[in-house]
């Protein structure tokens, strides 16, 4: 699926104008205030305020007033863990930001959803430049030209590992190429996806590196990493810690994205044999 990119006649700087007055006239549309993803924005009087969008009834909430503190907002979760993807749904809660203008809201939103707004503004315009799975992984080198060595099952996997809305917040918009869709619950936000991500692919290495261990499945019908994998869980689980991993370190058998990868792959295998 490729639609046409942001027409030459219109430069990016030019897009970013104007995805930044849209996004404002689409706020200022209702009374109600909106919801972008775990924001809850609405106008005021002169300017802006945003908000998770669990705090709208809060009160006792911290006041920033620079749009760019949302940049320190968004930098970690309420366990004080770094989030290296902003549309993960752990947004932490307990602040308020107030913004006097649309471009001080533009700027806000960068912060808390990188490059989201100008790409809601191009898909609404039918403009916004979609690529594959397989387009973008052929312009990958070094350690991860692996992933174009990925299946065509093995993208699926990850993307209902990594992609659905439990764990990203985005829409997601690319499919595996032009003849192979995504088979998958894309989700509703009101953010696109309109190309795998740096995460996306660091996860998609890992599971090239599961594929490439099939040859190395034992009697029982597991391969090394799995077999570690579920040792490390029971003893996690029989200690009473099962603490996940944090969200990129993909190497962690209680990583979320690999464990929930192994309940596509490995689950059916240990129930059914397949
Ligand atoms: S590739 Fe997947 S994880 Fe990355 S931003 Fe898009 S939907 Fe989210």
């Amino acid at each position: 699926m490729s639609r046409a990119p942001a027409s030459s006649s219109e430069s990016v700087g030019n897009a970013a104008a104007a995805s930044r007055q849209a996004f404002a006239a689409w706020v200022d549309e209702t009374q109600d205030g909106r919801v972008f993803a775990q924001v809850f924005i609405r106008g005021r009087e002169s300017g802006y305020e945003l908000r998770h969008k669990d705090d709208v009834d809060a009160g006792d909430l911290e006041l920033y007033e620079d749009p760019r503190s949302a940049r320190e907002i968004s930098r970690l979760t309420e366990a004080g863990e770094h989030r290296p993807l902003k549309s993960a749904p752990n947004l932490r809660r307990g602040w308020i930001l107030r913004v006097p203008d649309a471009r001080a809201l533009a700027v806000a939103m960068n912060y808390l959803y990188p490059a989201a707004v100008v790409h809601w503004y191009l898909e609404r315009g039918g403009r916004l430049e979609i690529t594959s799975y397989r387009e973008n992984a052929a312009r990958q080198s070094g350690i991860y030209k692996r992933v174009q060595r990925l299946s065509d099952d093995g993208v699926q996997n990850a993307a209902r590992a990594c992609c659905e809305d439990d764990v990203c917040l985005k829409r997601t918009l690319w499919d595996v190429d032009d003849e192979t869709a995504l088979r998958m619950d894309r989700g509703s936000g009101e953010i696109p996806c309109p190309e795998p991500c740096s995460l996306f692919f660091s996860f998609a290495r890992r599971a090239r590196l599961f594929e490439r261990e099939e040859r190395e499945r034992d009697a029982s019908g597991l391969t090394p990493s799995e077999r570690e994998d579920l040792a490390t869980l029971m003893d996690a689980a029989a200690a009473g810690e099962v603490k996940p991993a944090r969200e990129a370190e993909f190497e962690e058998p209680l990583n979320e994205r690999r464990l929930r990868y192994r309940r596509l792959t490995l689950v059916p295998i240990l129930r059914d044999g397949e």
